[in-house]
């Protein structure tokens, strides 16, 4: 492991302004100048150490990636393999996703992707879940219409919750499964968090859903 120390970690955000941009006062981002182009965004939020929205870029040259992620010690995982290999279409952005529509332009986005998200068993705790409402209400002003939202979890009960919230709101679950490397979907890009868990034997549960018009 290069970094071990979030230190080191900031120090090294700091260094790389055109791969990693760290949002500490919340500013307005411009992708679409950033990026230089009119290819659609998608973006991961939690996205950890990165693998998954690195090889999505690596395979996808004409979509823009954005990986977000709040804590330092993750995303510099994420920025090591950027560093290693840039790629032009990867944008990373340290920040918490409780700030996302001071960041992004509304109807910006074109997919949204959460894998793994911290269930956050607690009642008290609910609002953390980023498929809570509160959440879904700020994607859906920051997607264009019938955007694409892709979860994928281990986590049975967050599963259920995210279900039972995305059909109480203007969305339409298009995909569901239960056991995701059974059946049958295709080009199934594992995160470092899925790839622990298939060793485990535990089951991968995914969902696609839009965002319609309220
Ligand atoms: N997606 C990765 C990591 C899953 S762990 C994988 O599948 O391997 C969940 C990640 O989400 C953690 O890295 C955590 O720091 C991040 N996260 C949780 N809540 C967040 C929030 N509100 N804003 C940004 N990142 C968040």
């Amino acid at each position: 492991m290069r970094l071990r120390f979030v230190e080191g970690a900031k120090e090294l955000i700091q260094a790389h302004p055109k791969y990693i941009i760290n949002n500490v006062d919340n500013k307005m981002i411009d992708f679409r100048k950033l990026f230089n182009n009119n290819f659609p965004i998608h973006i991961e939020i939690g996205m950890g150490k990165g693998k998954f929205i690195y090889e999505l870029a690596k395979k996808y040259s004409n979509i823009n990636y954005v990986g977000i992620e709040k804590f330092d010690s993750a995303i510099v995982k994420a920025l090591d393999k950027v560093i290693e290999n840039p790629l032009k279409n990867l944008m990373l952005v340290r920040m918490d996703a409780i700030y996302l529509k001071y960041i992004f332009k509304e109807h910006s986005i074109d997919r949204i992707y959460l894998n793994f998200s911290d269930p956050w068993p607690k009642a008290r705790h609910e609002k953390r879940r980023l498929t809570n409402h509160n959440f879904l209400e700020v994607y859906k002003n920051l997607v264009k219409p019938l955007s694409e939202l892709h979860f994928k979890t281990d986590n049975p009960d967050l599963f259920n919750y995210s279900v039972e919230e995305i059909r109480n709101y203007p969305m339409k679950i298009i995909y569901l499964t239960g056991d995701l490397n059974k059946s049958g979907y295709k080009d199934n890009i594992t995160t470092e968090f899925e790839e622990k868990f298939i060793k485990q034997g535990k089951l991968i549960y995914k969902l696609t859903a839009i965002f319609k018009e309220a």
